[in-house]
């Protein structure tokens, strides 16, 4: 199999779970927001092999090829804003070359797709079968517009060619091996606490999200790959909390005192988030095992680590 974006957060945790189902795993990424620390680990391994390239380039892989999950992609605020064409290149010339590669192959084709597919929603919980209410020239626009083209594109080659495909719909998910520097609400609230500096609650921190812990989406993603689902499946933690709360259960899992501190709210910054797993619970039997405070303690490791070394 390959796996683009197998450097990242979420694709180094899927080369680990597909090696160690008897997988042998490609693993393609071009450096830009992922990392070898998070699989240098699996070099040792015989099925495990590593490409340093850019997926929106002509990408070709010799001999069989029986799946593709196509998780490249910057996918951060702050990357969006740092990397806008990459961003879109990705989502869209990224997917599209990985569409044909797994049309060459006839193996089966998982796209990392996401939440953002429902922007600022007006319909809460978020069901698959809602459309969205995004905002195309915002500064997130880059990023969740480039992912509505992939699904449009991934479902194309499902009714044109009869490719086999999934798309799996992403919420905010944490885990080891989120960068430190991403921008993000967890490793920007982990380091803060850790080295004593006051946790930066966006807004008067009343939006909601909801957290997923790495090792729940990673067997959703296993179920879905596995399944017959060809439409969009949402896969996240449904447990619903403020930012505020968030913040706060960060602080209490490091005991940490360090105060909480209000900043500007990002432009387009969804005001709620939840999704409604009742298709992954019927579809895939699939729904999350991780308590937040069990999955913020095994982060906690990682980012120790991550804020001694500086980065
Ligand atoms: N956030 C925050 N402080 C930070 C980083 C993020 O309050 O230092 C907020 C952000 O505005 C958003 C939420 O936390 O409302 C989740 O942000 P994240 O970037 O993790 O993911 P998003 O769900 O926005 O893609």
């Amino acid at each position: 199999m390959l796996i683009t974006g197998g450097a990242g957060f979420l694709g180094s945790h899927l080369c680990e779970r597909f090696l160690a189902q008897g997988w042998e795993v490609v693993c393609m990424d071009n450096l830009v927001t992922g990392d070898l620390r998070n699989i240098e680990h699996l070099f040792r391994e015989a099925r495990f092999r590593f490409e340093r390239r850019d997926v929106t380039e002509y990408i070709h892989v010799p001999g069989r090829l029986d799946a593709i999950l196509h998780f490249a992609s910057p996918a951060s605020p702050i990357d969006y804003l740092e990397l806008p064409i990459q961003t879109l290149k990705v989502g869209s010339l990224g997917t599209h070359k990985a569409l044909g590669l797994a049309r060459e192959k006839q193996a089966r084709f998982l796209l990392a797709s996401t939440s953002e597919c429902y922007g600022d929603p007006l319909v809460h919980p978020q069901s698959e079968d809602y459309w969205g209410n995004v905002n195309p020239v915002g500064p997130r626009g880059v990023y969740d517009e480039a992912k509505r083209f992939a699904e449009a594109m991934t479902m194309a080659y499902h009714r044109y060619h009869g490719l086999e495909t999934r798309i799996v719909r992403i919420f905010n998910t944490y885990g080891p091996r989120m960068r430190l520097r991403d921008g993000r609400a967890l490793p920007a609230f982990m380091s803060q606490a850790l080295r004593g500096e006051p946790l930066t609650v966006f807004g008067d921190g009343s939006q909601t999200r909801s957290f997923c812990y790495v090792d729940d989406l990673v067997e959703g993603i296993w179920r879905l790959l596995h399944s017959n689902e060809v439409l969009p499946t949402n896969i996240g933690n449904p447990v619903e909390m403020t930012i505020l709360q968030f913040a706060e259960a960060v602080r209490r899992i490091t005991g940490s005192t360090s105060p909480i501190e209000f900043r500007p709210l990002p432009v387009d910054d969804p005001k709620v988030r939840q999704p409604d797993i009742t298709k992954a619970r019927r579809v895939l039997g699939w729904e999350p095992q991780v308590a937040l405070d069990a999955g913020l303690r095994r982060t906690l490791e990682h980012f120790r680590g991550r804020v001694a070394t500086g980065g």
